[in-house]
């Protein structure tokens, strides 16, 4: 059995949830989950991992359960409060577990939680999670690297410069929290070398009840999206690395003959 980690009454485990489904979940992570005495969860992949796990067992988990609601643009329970109750929850003495969907520490403000704990004097410690960012893409058969076609990759959301990543088709783009701007990154991504010809997908509610697929290039995805009615959460993948989903077969025929239609009738 693993030593890794020990929790102590009165300390602190961010533990990462996986991309929503419990199969998802670490082994270290299920072990911190039935031995806290108290589960602070966000609503993204942590909620539902929780009852999953309840409806497998039969029965809830021992641990009181905080619900703190956050989901993309819509945080119930502000962040500095989300650090109060764990350092308060903490000091009265119980095991604490702060369960957050994906991995803590991608663009899960994961840090600033451990930071806050180490200045409260509150023992801190992570269990690394899946994050959505490389296993989303994975179920619509999408390396993020691969021989001969990609060679690195960069994760970054909507909100970032995206006109500041470089590399061609040959660099895979990962977004996050992207279906919002994606008008925006779309246009932004088509103008460096990539090009509007470049592939993308977009995975829809990953490991979910509404899993969905959405293949096209720099050029039609905004149009495509808006046209199935695309809704986050989604993963956006860009790059030649999409060619190689199951789901692409015969799509970027079919993209670029789209592509050529709209350049004719914008
Ligand atoms: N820490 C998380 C990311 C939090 S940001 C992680 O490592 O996965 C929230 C964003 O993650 C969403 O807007 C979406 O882009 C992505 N995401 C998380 N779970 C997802 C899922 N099951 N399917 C698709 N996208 C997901």
């Amino acid at each position: 059995m693993s030593l890794f980690p020990k929790q102590s009454p009165g300390s602190v485990l961010l533990i990462g949830a996986g991309p929503g489904d419990l199969g998802m979940l670490t082994v270290t992570g299920l072990r911190g989950l039935e031995s806290a005495d108290v589960i602070v969860a966000d609503r993204l992949g942590a909620r539902s991992v929780i009852d999953q796990l309840e409806t497998e067992r039969g029965r809830p988990l021992d641990a009181e359960i905080i619900d703190v609601g956050k989901h993309p643009g819509h945080h119930p329970v502000p962040q500095s409060r989300i650090n109060d109750i764990l350092v308060e929850q903490a000091r009265s003495g119980r095991r604490v577990v702060r369960l957050k969907g994906g991995d803590p520490f991608v663009f899960g403000r994961g840090g600033e939680e451990v930071l806050h704990c180490r200045e409260a004097g509150v023992e801190v410690q992570v269990v690394p999670g899946v994050t959505s960012a490389n296993s989303v893409p994975a179920i619509a058969g999408i390396p993020l690297t691969h021989r001969g076609v990609a060679t690195s990759y960069t994760v970054a959301t909507g909100h970032d410069q995206l006109a500041e990543i470089g590399g061609g088709t040959d660099h895979t783009v990962v977004v996050l929290m992207g279906v919002g701007t994606l008008v925006h990154s779309a246009m932004v991504l088509s103008r460096g070398a990539r090009g509007p010809d470049c592939p993308v997908a977009i995975i829809e509610d990953g490991f979910g009840q509404s899993q969905r697929v959405t293949i096209g290039t720099l050029g039609t995805i905004a149009f495509l999206a808006a046209r199935r009615g695309v809704r986050s959460p989604a993963i956006i993948v860009v790059g030649d690395v999409v060619t190689l989903s199951p789901y692409a077969d015969g799509a970027f025929t079919a993209a670029t003959e789209l592509h050529n239609e709209l350049l004719r009738n914008p």
